[in-house]
């Protein structure tokens, strides 16, 4: 029998312990020996924030495997507090400075297999050296954080300076940096009382993503009373008083468009502990003075068997440069995952098997309060880095059957090469649902599988977990659909910066128009469609888009088959919000309440807090109607709450679940615009449930009136007198008003369809349908018309300046319920039949005008 091959192992933990174990498994003969600096190894460094948040309160929880066992199991020579100083390649040694006995003595191996991990960056700014600035690596960093936060060292009174404070003082803290590491903290300390605020060099947190994909995050952080400071970075940090002072700067690294932290230029941040997590790089000081390779990532260079430069040594872990799975080039890439895979690859190769590490791909996940984010292969700015073609397509489905209870939504980027459609890249954000749908893209990525095959994989399904369509196929259904160029897709800088022969076609319906749409697009409903085909300029692409894609894609196919030149925004204007940062939410709101009442997680709002018309009283409230609108999407919450309340008396209330993000900042508007009261609004895993009472009727300035009733006579048909009516109309059903507009004369052109309808004319009437404008798009200016220059130019304006067009507010009118009523009288004197009319138009006579005027107190002639 030979001599017993000496492994030596430098690094304890992720790498390092897999390494041990699995070289024990090949061989029983083997001599191994472990070299930790540290007290501990094998623990779980994923799990250290979530000690110090109290959701692993059980410390020993985090050690995996302790030197004792892993002697006992794997008869392991675990050596903790012995550091490796050098490698002496020559002589085949390594020098070890035993802490515990502060000796030095020379360690010979046969293999060394390197795994040290990376370190935390720190960066040179004043006072980054502070005791009470920490990073987070090992169970001593956690252990110290932990004590600081436990005990409340530095505690500052809640609140920022100039803001009320609480009554009862809490600690803040500072979290430099917004990777995964800064945002676990950012959530552990929220979760533990802290008031935090974040502070992130770039314009984005969570760098490996997109930018557009990280905008939920971004609002979510908000929501949750984060204070987020994006595009700043720290320039000091002092002492005074016993508490830091952290001095923010801003950086000229913002996104246009894109939404931003509160200014923070010569920001001032007190604070008890400042956490920096602005990243990690490779340990490489060993190999780099025993003369391995290191590569251009500053990693140790290995092959494809984790092997070094040097035969006799591997390295493996955080502290390696590997080749990207999908770009082929060197990349740093610091998961637990790939370091364990490594590590058992090195002990197989060490002890003379032959196993291949087949790259890296980045697959990773984080948890940011409610919200799940997670990729794998690479993104999109990783694409074009490495200048590789790729095409990309989004998604935003239920993450389960949207029917069944608790479902929300996700979003979802997949990037594939649009010659062949393989899988290159996909990010995926939301409450629920992200891991199972980003594993399944890595296994797809990892098996060189193409988006033809993401149509046909056969996923798990059940109502409660996913949907018969899951949003991988679906995925793979719009990426598959824009190879075949079944239909083609535009990006949202196509709808940003049009060109002079496209169109943008907003197919949502009115009340989704009214949240909010891409400015200068046309609005016709996907129902009203293929009615209206004769509104699109033939001559011009048309841009269409609608809430997340499928209703724009059914547009491209009706307009596309009547010979319109089409392409579909994909992901919608839910994507084109999440670029452009326009996301809703209330965090003002949230974060109030949060310091005045002090609960984190779930954030009531003020019993006592009132709306304009509501009622004052704090008692309790009763909650009539439950309504579970998870997996709709706006404008379909703020619809349901709307009939629910119709049914209710004032004082009772409806509780609402809502899963669409976009509903937090409609629902305060809504609440403030119908006088009903928030009583309750609470967060959890990205549902939103609100309780809402209804409110008394608002007060009227004229006690005397009995009614709020509107009427308006509208004779002209003039854009501008046109536009004016609707307006009025509009605002009066906001306020609650029954509003009934009665169409006479000219004004009955406003009622009349866009295109023509077969009926039977005479030759008069005929004629004068030729003479008069065919719908409200075609009329003009009563006053500097200029040959139609002049209403172009308001028109344009409008578009500019996002007001709505007045088909637009004709259909948000019929949407509010206002009465559209033809004078039945002037239909008849000018040939107009019912055909001709909008859908939704009531005739009437003079006699109905009377009895509606009768009852109401604003009775407005528009000549
Ligand atoms: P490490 O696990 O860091 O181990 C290196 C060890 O080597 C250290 O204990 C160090 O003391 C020792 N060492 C270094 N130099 C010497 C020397 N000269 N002599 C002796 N010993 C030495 N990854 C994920 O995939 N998912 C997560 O959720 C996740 N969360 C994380 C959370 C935190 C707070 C941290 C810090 C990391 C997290 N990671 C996560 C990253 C993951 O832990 C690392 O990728 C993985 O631990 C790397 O393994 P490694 O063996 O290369 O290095």
């Amino acid at each position: 029998m030979g001599q017993r091959k000496r492994i030596v192992i430098v690094g304890g933990v992720a790498g390092g312990a897999s390494a041990a174990a699995k070289a024990r498994r090949m061989s029983e003969d083997a001599e191994i020996v472990l070299l930790e600096r540290g007290n501990d190894i094998s623990f779980a460094n994923c799990g250290l924030p979530y000690h110090v948040g109290g959701i692993i309160p059980d410390r020993a929880r985090l050690l995996v495997q302790s030197p004792q066992a892993m002697r006992q199991r794997f008869a392991v020579d675990v050596r903790t507090h012995s550091e490796v100083l050098r490698i002496n390649r020559p002589q085949k040694t390594v020098v070890v400075h035993d802490k515990a006995k502060d000796r030095q003595y020379e360690q010979p191996y046969d293999v060394l297999i390197l795994s040290p991990g990376a370190e935390p960056v720190r960066p040179p700014i004043p006072g980054a050296d502070h005791k009470r600035v920490f990073t987070l690596r090992s169970l001593a960093d956690m252990d110290a954080i932990k004590a600081v936060v436990d005990g409340g060292v530095g505690a500052t009174p809640r609140g920022r300076p100039g803001q009320a404070q609480g009554p009862a003082p809490a600690m803040a803290a500072v979290v430099v940096g917004g990777g995964y590491i800064g945002l676990e903290m950012t959530e552990v300390l929220t979760h533990r009382g802290l008031a935090v605020s974040l502070v992130e060099l770039e314009s984005q947190v969570m760098g490996p993503i997109d930018p557009e994909m990280a905008t939920p995050l971004h609002e979510h952080l908000r929501q949750q009373g984060v204070d987020l400071c994006l595009s700043s970075s720290v320039t000091a940090i002092q002492e005074r008083e016993g508490q830091l002072e952290v001095h923010v700067g801003a950086t000229p690294r913002g996104r246009p468009g894109q939404a931003q932290g509160p200014a923070p230029t010569g920001r001032v941040i007190p604070c008890g502990l400042v956490i920096l997590a602005i990243g990690v790089r490779p340990e490489a000081k060993l190999a780099t003075e025993a003369g391995l390779t290191i590569g251009q990532r500053k990693g140790i260079v290995v092959d494809d068997h984790m092997r070094t430069s040097d035969p006799d040594i591997y390295a493996v872990g955080d502290a390696v440069e590997v080749q990207d799975l999908v770009g082929g080039f060197p990349a740093v890439i610091p998961l637990a995952g790939p370091a364990n895979r490594q590590g058992r690859i090195a002990a197989i190769n060490a002890l003379g098997g032959d196993a291949v590490y087949e790259r890296t791909q980045g697959t990773a996940i984080c948890k940011v309060f409610d919200l799940a984010v997670g990729m794998t292969g690479l993104s999109e700015k990783a694409l074009k880095r490495a200048g590789l073609v790729y095409e990309k397509v989004y998604v935003h489905p239920a993450s389960h059957a949207g029917y069944y209870p608790g479902a929300t939504q996700i979003s979802l980027k997949l990037l594939f090469d649009p010659q062949n459609g393989k899988v290159l890249g996909a990010q995926c954000v939301g409450a629920a649902g992200v891991d199972k749908r980003i594993d399944v893209l890595a296994v797809a990525i990892r098996a060189g599988m193409t988006v033809y095959d993401l149509e046909n994989l056969e996923l798990a399904y059940a109502p409660p977990f996913g949907s018969a369509k899951d949003p991988v196929n679906y995925a793979g259904f719009v990426a598959a659909n824009t190879l075949r160029k079944e239909v083609r897709i535009c990006h949202v800088p196509d709808m940003v910066n049009p060109g002079p022969n496209q169109m943008l076609l907003d197919v949502r319906t009115a009340p989704e128009v009214q949240q909010g749409t891409i400015p200068g697009s046309v609005h016709i409903p996907l129902d009203e469609l293929r009615g209206r085909l004769g509104e699109l300029p033939k001559d011009k692409e048309v841009l269409a888009f609608c809430q997340v894609g499928l209703r724009g894609y059914l547009a491209c196919r009706i307009l596309s088959q009547n010979g319109v030149a089409c392409r579909n925004l994909t992901g919608g204007y839910k994507t084109y919000g999440q670029v452009m940062g326009l996301m809703s939410g209330s965090p003002k709101i949230l974060r109030e309440v949060k310091e005045d009442t002090g609960h984190v997680g779930s954030v009531p709002v003020r019993a006592s807090e009132e709306t304009p018309h509501g009622v004052t009283t704090n008692g309790p409230v009763q909650v009539v109607k439950e309504i579970d609108a998870c997996g709709l999407q706006c404008p379909g919450p703020i619809m349901q709450l709307k009939q629910a309340m119709d049914q209710i008396q004032p004082g009772q209330a409806v509780r609402i679940s809502v899963s669409d993000p976009a509903f937090a900042g409609d629902l305060d508007g809504w609440c403030h615009t119908t006088g009903s009261r928030l009583r309750d609004k609470q967060l959890n895993k990205g549902v939103l449930t609100a309780v809402v009472e209804k409110g008394q009727a608002a007060p009227t300035s004229a006690p005397a009136a009995t009614s709020t009733d509107k009427t308006l006579v509208v004779f002209s048909d003039a854009f501008d007198k046109a536009m004016a009516a609707f307006i009025i109309a509009n605002g009066a059903a906001a306020m609650g008003s029954d509003v009934t507009m009665f169409f006479t004369f000219w004004g009955l052109n406003l009622l009349r369809r866009a295109q023509a309808v077969p009926v039977r004319k005479t030759f008069i009437e005929r004629m004068f349908g030729w003479m008069m404008p065919r719908g409200a798009g075609k009329t003009s200016l009563s006053q500097m018309n200029m040959a139609g220059v002049g209403t172009a130019m308001i028109k344009g304006i409008m578009r500019k300046k996002n007001v709505l067009s007045l088909p637009e507010l004709i259909a948000a009118a019929q949407q509010s319920g206002v009465r559209l009523v033809a004078c039945t009288m002037t239909m008849d004197l000018m040939g107009i039949k019912r055909e001709e009319l909008l859908d939704g138009v009531e005739e009437g006579g003079v006699a109905m005008y009377l009895d509606r005027a009768g009852s109401a107190n604003v009775n407005l002639f528009i000549g």
